[in-house]
């Protein structure tokens, strides 16, 4: 029985490479001291690997900015408009065009967009998306993985596996740019190269290859089906002594299994974490000349594998198939998990014994091995940590399982249908038509950030501290109240993050020290642990929302995070289902709303930014997580009065699958980002007569540009060709933490003016 790895972290325990990239973008550093960096850190994780005596290595898993944009760069799928970054500027090497395509490129008086970003399936992780036209060619052109694979071999030998996403996903996960021609269809040319790729990598060497399909595990179109049946069978036709294996991951291969344990490969993946059953249909039919890597242990959470269930797995396949047609994994590439639970020493050490990051789980997999060949010693340790979890008081608390339990429809449900709800705010707070207001944060400032690092440390008192956050909070009421909005914001100066702000003061989260993980380039992001029953214990936001609601005399919007979002931006519980984690942050922010309506707030917003990202991948799936994620959001808002408005925000979605299930949530106000879209997003709105207040985003603050009164007076003109005027708000697209403040402040004034041109014109 062997052992493989599919990824593992590449930004390093320091996030090495995220500052070497950083300071090379700065012109700080050079490509060779960059490359040094990167040599480092690759030499480190295998050093890790092998030392965990895994048996197959993964190699050209590690990347600069993403393992996609890799695969752009090696098959030559580079956008004409980054040709200049190449030819006519001198001292530019091909990672500078890598950058390019990744970053954008604005100098030597060239001015080239980035390539989109999008999320890499169902994690947090962003890739960049291929882009295709219709006489797309493909050749080999980046020699990166040849490199790697070379470098790997001199530490590994036979174990050192080449990583590249196959030919088939990497079609998928891009995009047409010209009309006439469906990216599908480049297969055949596409497959040459990776021909060519695999043979020479056979010739420096390699054993096995493993080429990431994960869309083999997604809802696919016949012909899509065709594409991956084509593509390998022309593959394997041309390439001969090299063993290919075929990684599936995040969901079940489903209606593809005869199509996937059909493909005249060596090996396949699948993911026995999220779809355990799917074992036994893929054994029933799995062909003899095929070999199945079982992904037992997680590697999107932070939790210990549970020996037992994934050995009843591993042994059932190994019954069928023998040991030596059986491969132990992680479910899917570590890249997703964060590095070393062994710097964590802050963790309760209780806790700490139930968990494991990256590191930890290649030991876990290297057991399970040794287990299946007779170590019981190893089994009964991880038994008794397993044990001590499900039977901890820090996890469960009955008083949390009772109030789930008790849930009922009415209690999330408002006292009264939405017109009638209307009709009392619009006496209650006597807004204008087109009522301006923003979406929550205002500019974190280098000042803001510097204030929480010095309390953080200590060298500010909590007085101080919140003296000096009192004293932005009321200058940006002051400065709301000029530039004339109507529905004000605190500004979120005392907040880190909107889910980090919560989860610190909820019972049953955790928080690490180094637990980063990568969200894009060299973007980490440091998720919360929920690691038992959510409750909570104090008020968490009120001290700040009504401190700024006494400071003026127009409405205060009060602040939260909705339950999803709290849910998808954390490392969650593996031992209860996520709709029962959500349900209970949910009762904690129902408190809180009821809490702040009972300090004489009005308005209070509950950003659900996530509730889309946390789709399943299969269309089966939608109907059933829809339903527990809008109720849980109708649980937050469904304790108050009808007086209160409720708001509720979301970031880039696209709503036309899902209206039905957004106008369920029933808030009275939801606020969306629209601008980029001219609007666009709106048509599923006025196609489904969406009867609640909303308001579309009118500039997007993801760029510092300011945009003209007239440029949002004629998206507002826009918005009331889809939806009735009288349920139009005006408001940025998303929250403004990121910007800096002479462009906040002159494209709020331009927004104020162009909604008071709308109660004119529109
Ligand atoms: N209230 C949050 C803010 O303004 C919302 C952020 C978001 O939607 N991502 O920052
Ligand atoms: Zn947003």
């Amino acid at each position: 029985m062997l052992t493989q790895n599919l990824g593992y972290p590449r930004i390093g325990g320091q996030r090495q490479l995220k500052r070497a990239c950083e300071s090379y973008w700065a012109g700080k550093i050079d490509l060779k001291e960059l490359n040094q960096v990167a040599q480092k850190i690759k030499q480190e994780n295998w050093q890790t690997q092998l030392d965990a005596g895994i048996d197959l290595i993964p190699c050209n898993d590690f990347s600069f900015y993403d393992q996609v944009l890799d695969m752009s760069l090696m098959l030559g799928v580079i956008p004409k408009r980054y040709a200049p970054v190449l030819s006519d500027v001198k001292g530019n090497c091909e990672i500078d065009l890598y950058f390019a395509m990744a970053r954008g490129y604005q100098k030597d008086g060239l001015d080239i967009t980035a390539m989109e970003m999008t999320k890499w399936l169902d994690t947090n992780y962003h890739y960049i998306v291929p882009e295709f036209t219709a006489k797309q060619e493909f050749r080999l052109f980046s020699e990166k993985v040849f490199a790697e694979y070379n470098a790997a071999k001199q530490l590994l030998g036979e174990k050192a596996k080449p990583v590249l996403v196959g030919p088939v996903s990497y079609l998928l996960m891009g995009k047409e740019k010209e009309e006439g021609f469906e990216r599908i269809d480049l297969v055949k040319q596409l497959v040459p190269v990776y021909v060519e790729i695999i043979n020479r990598l056979k010739q420096q060497g390699a054993t096995w290859i493993q080429l990431d399909e994960p869309t083999l595990a997604l809802d696919l179109s016949k012909k899509e089906k065709e594409a991956f049946d084509f593509a390998y069978r022309a593959i394997v036709n041309r390439v001969s002594g090299v063993k290919l294996l075929v990684a599936t991951y995040f969901e079940s291969l489903l209606d593809n299994t005869h199509l996937a344990i059909g493909l005249p490969v060596a090996g396949l993946h699948i993911d026995l974490v999220r779809a355990p059953e799917q074992l036994d249909e893929v054994l029933a039919l799995f062909p003899t000349n095929l070999t199945l890597s079982l992904g037992v242990v997680d590697g999107r959470n932070v939790w210990k594998n549970d020996y037992e269930k994934s050995l009843a797995l591993v042994n059932k396949a190994a019954g069928k198939l023998g040991n030596n047609r059986v491969i132990i994994a992680p479910s899917c590439s570590l890249l997703h998990s964060p590095l070393d639970l062994d710097g964590e020493t802050a963790i309760d050490p209780e806790i700490k014994n139930w968990m494991a990051f990256a590191k930890q789980k290649l030991n876990e997999v290297a057991e399970l091995k040794q287990i299946v060949e007779g170590n019981n010693k190893l089994l009964a340790i991880n038994k008794a940590a397993i044990e001590s979890r499900r039977n901890s008081t820090k996890v469960h608390k009955q008083e949390v399982k009772h109030r789930v339990a008790a849930i009922t429809e009415e209690y999330a449900t408002r006292k009264s249908v939405f017109h009638v709800r209307q009709k009392l705010h619009r006496e209650r707070f006597n807004l204008p038509s087109f009522p301006t207001t923003t979406i929550g944060s205002f500019p974190q400032t280098e000042d803001i950030r510097a204030l929480r690092a010095k309390f953080k440390k200590g060298d500010l008192t909590l007085e101080q501290y919140e003296q000096a956050i009192e004293k932005a909070t009321i200058d940006v009421i002051r400065w709301q109240e000029e530039t004339g909005l109507d529905v004000l914001v605190h500004g979120e100066f005392e907040r880190n993050d909107m889910v980090e702000y919560f989860g610190e003061q909820l019972d049953g989260f955790l928080f690490t020290r180094n637990g980063w993980v990568q969200s894009y380039g060299s973007r980490c992001v440091k998720p919360p642990v929920i690691f038992g029953d959510v409750s909570r214990p104090a008020d968490m936001t009120l001290r700040w929302i009504t401190f700024a609601a006494k400071q003026t005399n127009k409405p205060m919007k009060g602040m939260l995070t909705g339950p999803v979002t709290i849910l998808q931006w954390s490392f969650v519980r593996d031992d209860q289902p996520r709709d029962v984690t959500t349900n209970q942050i949910a009762l904690a922010i129902r408190d809180e709303v009821v809490a702040l309506e009972k300090a004489g707030i009005g308005i209070i917003q509950i950003d659900e930014a996530a509730i889309r990202e946390g789709l399943p991948l299969r269309k089966a799936k939608h109907p059933h997580y829809l339903n527990w994620a809008v109720k849980a959001f109708r649980v937050t808002a469904g304790g108050v009065q009808d007086k209160t408005q409720i708001h509720t925000h979301m970031c880039y979605s696209e709503f036309n699958n899902i209206i039905e299930n957004i106008a369920a949530m029933d808030a009275d106000v939801i606020t969306i980002e629209t601008s980029r879209s001219q609007m666009e997003l709106l048509h599923a709105f006025a196609h489904f007569e969406y009867p609640n207040e909303i308001g579309p985003g009118v500039y997007d603050i993801h760029s510092p540009r300011v945009p003209t009164t007239a440029e949002m007076v004629s998206l507002l003109t826009k918005a009331a060709d889809l939806l009735p005027a009288q349920n139009l708000w005006v408001n940025p697209d998303c929250g403004l933490k990121t910007r800096k403040w002479p462009e906040t402040k002159a494209a709020i004034e331009n927004m104020v003016a162009a909604a008071r041109e709308a109660r004119e014109k529109i």
